[in-house]
Parts: structure tokens; C-alpha cells; sequence
């Protein structure tokens, strides 16, 4: 029963983070959020705070932590009932973090994996690491979808390199700490995502997209013309990754919206729904963003039974909505 359980979300005030303790939370298991607002926000917790069954601790994964010692968990009985589950999302993940934030990149998702694992080692708890489409690199010319056992072509230093090698480095810590002390690991890779609560100004493309055409700017597409990738609505992944935490055994897995789709398409889509008289422009891609390959879902379908619902007209109206009301509240 997910109600009996304490869960640890790490990353839970960030975009993917807050949707997983929002739905943890109304499944009544107690749920700590630990984040240091490196790229996420209270604002996307405000409105767990009251929860009885939700607590947040301010605090850098990078560093080891003591549960028990902390007053704000004393109601979930963390000595006596344990830690069931940990979602270990932390990791700043936009575009311009990679040259604003390489060191927090790379040390978040090395020693702050590594705290997290030995948390799941203490407390016999399942571990789920948030992976990503990144271990895999650029598609070479002969691959279009990627496939859990494709290695990958990643380079290990450059642009985005503290952000994929640190995934990869991430993945391997995490299935070798399954082996060595026999925990139940799940580490699944996310493709593009996108949703209610991304931030607006940290050139991740479909924010980027729906800021500018509120605004009436141009709407950029970094990358040839005729550029293709897909995007899965936050709900279908918060679903698949409940699914993989109560899947049996050690998992590696992608999730992602296996839909191949122009950018333009997308763009065209967002000006219909805004009303926007934009033009839509093509750009060079600057090195920091990579060349999407698409994910092969097979494996999420065979042994999750998962795979993605939500159209993409459908997302990206809920997407802009919120994003409209949020441009009311900070009145910009
Ligand atoms: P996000 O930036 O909105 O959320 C990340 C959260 O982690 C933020 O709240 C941030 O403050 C927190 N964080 C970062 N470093 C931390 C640290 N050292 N200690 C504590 N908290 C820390 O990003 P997101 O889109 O919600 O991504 C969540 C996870 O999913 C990440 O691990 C990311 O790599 C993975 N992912 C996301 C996508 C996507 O399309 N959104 C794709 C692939 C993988």
C-alpha cells in the first residue's frame, strides 16, 4: 500500500519533481522533497506545504544527510518505519545550466548519487535513478531510435559533458550499488518532456517557444530546417515512473513519446493556440543543444504495460495555460 510508505523525492521542487510528490502525495504516502532551489522553485511546492503527509527539506544532495536528526520528519518515524522508495530526480538539467553550472552538474549527479544510494542501502529502500536520452549521445547516421542496449556516443568533455557523462556515470553507480548490495534499482531514461511548471527562461525548447510567441517575438528553432524530436507530456511520464517503482526486479528502461515530430509542427501548433502572429525562424544550434535521437519504447510497453497518452495539441494548450496565468501572477 503507497499509502504506508515514506518516499524520498530528491529534485522535488523542480519541474518533474513537484508533479511526482504532487500525485505521491494524493496517494497518502508520506513524501520528503529534498531540494536546494538550484533550478527549482518553492512555487512549484506551495501548495504541498499545508499537506500533513508532505514535508520539504532545504538541502544539497551533494552532501551526505542525517533523516532521523531532522525535526521537520519526526511525525513520519523514519527510525522506526524506514524509507521505502527514493526518486532521485536532483540534477540541473536546463541548457544554460551546462556552462552556468557545470561543477553542481557533475558533483550532483556523482556524490549527490552516491549519498542517495547509500540512503537506499541504510534503509533497504528501491532506488529510481532519473536518467535521460542524454547517455546516448547524438544519433549516428544510421540510427533514428534508440534502444536500451545502444551504448551510446557521448563526448567526455565539452558543452554538455557534465551533464551526459554525469548521467552516465550516474546509471553505472546506480546498477553497480544494485549488484554490490543487492538493491532494487530502476533507472529510467527520459526523453524530452514538457509541461506545466518548466521555467521560462532556461532555453529548454517548448517554454522558450510559447514565451516568445506570447511576447509576439520570433519563435527560434535551433537546428536544420525540417528539424524533427518528440516530446511526452509530463502525466504520461509521472504515470511510468510509478509503474517502473512497482515493477519487478532491476530495470533500465526509456520513456518517451516514441511520436517523431517537426519542431516547426510544434511551433505552428503553439501559434495557433496562442493567437500569436509570430514568425516561426531557424537558427544554427548553439553546441550546448544536442541533436535529439527518438526513444524506442518497446521495452516500457512489454514490461510496464506503459506507454504515452496525451497528444501533443492537447499538452502543449494545458502548457500554455499555465504559463499564461504564471505571466498574470509575476506580471510579466
Ligand atoms: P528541474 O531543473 O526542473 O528540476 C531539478 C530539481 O533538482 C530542481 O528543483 C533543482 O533545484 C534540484 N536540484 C538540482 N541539484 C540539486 C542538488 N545538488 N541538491 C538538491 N536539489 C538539487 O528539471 P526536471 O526537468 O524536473 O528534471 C528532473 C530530472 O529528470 C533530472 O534528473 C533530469 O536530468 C531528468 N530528465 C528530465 C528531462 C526533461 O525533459 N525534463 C529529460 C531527461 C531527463
Amino acid at each position: 500500500m503507497i499509502g504506508e510508505k515514506n518516499i524520498i523525492v530528491t529534485g522535488g521542487a523542480g519541474f518533474i519533481g513537484s508533479h511526482l510528490c504532487d500525485e505521491l502525495v494524493k496517494q497518502k504516502a508520506n513524501v520528503i522533497c529534498i531540494d536546494n532551489f538550484i533550478s527549482g522553485t518553492r512555487g512549484n511546492i506551495e501548495f504541498l506545504l499545508q499537506q500533513p503527509n508532505f514535508r520539504f527539506v532545504n538541502h544539497d544532495v551533494s552532501e551526505p544527510i542525517d533523516l532521523e536528526s531532522l525535526p521537520e520528519l519526526k511525525n513520519f518515524h523514519i527510525g522506526a518505519k524506514g524509507i521505502q522508495e527514493i526518486y532521485h530526480l536532483a540534477c540541473p538539467i536546463a541548457y544554460k545550466d551546462y556552462s552556468e553550472l557545470p561543477l553542481e552538474t557533475i558533483i550532483t549527479n556523482s556524490h549527490g548519487t552516491r549519498n542517495m544510494l547509500e540512503l537506499a542501502v541504510k534503509y533497504k529502500a528501491k532506488f529510481l535513478l532519473a536518467s535521460s536520452s542524454a547517455i546516448y549521445g547524438e544519433p549516428l547516421k544510421n540510427i533514428k531510435y534508440f534502444k536500451e542496449d545502444y551504448w551510446g556516443y557521448v563526448n567526455t568533455i565539452g558543452a554538455r559533458s557534465s551533464y551526459n557523462e554525469g548521467k552516465r556515470f550516474a546509471e553505472s553507480l546506480t546498477y553497480n550499488y544494485g549488484l554490490y548490495h543487492n538493491l532494487n534499482t530502476k533507472i529510467i531514461r527520459i526523453f524530452q518532456t514538457y509541461g506545466p511548471r518548466m521555467r521560462f527562461n532556461d532555453a529548454r525548447m517548448i517554454p522558450d517557444i510559447i514565451r516568445s510567441a506570447l511576447a509576439g517575438e520570433e519563435l527560434v528553432i535551433y537546428g536544420e530546417e525540417g528539424v524533427t524530436t518528440s516530446f511526452m507530456y509530463i502525466s504520461d511520464l509521472i504515470d511510468g515512473l510509478l509503474k517502473a517503482m512497482v515493477a519487478e526486479g532491476n530495470i533500465v528502461v526509456n520513456m518517451g513519446h516514441p511520436k517523431e515530430i517537426m519542431v516547426e509542427e510544434a511551433a505552428r501548433i503553439i501559434k495557433e493556440l496562442t493567437e500569436s502572429n509570430s514568425q516561426i525562424v531557424y537558427r544554427e544550434s548553439p553546441q550546448y543543444i544536442l541533436k535529439h535521437g527518438l526513444p524506442d519504447i518497446t521495452k516500457a510497453k512489454e514490461i510496464l504495460g506503459w506507454f504515452p497518452l496525451v497528444d501533443l495539441k492537447s499538452g502543449l494548450s494545458k502548457t500554455i495555460e499555465y504559463m499564461k496565468a504564471q505571466q498574470g501572477l509575476l506580471g510579466i
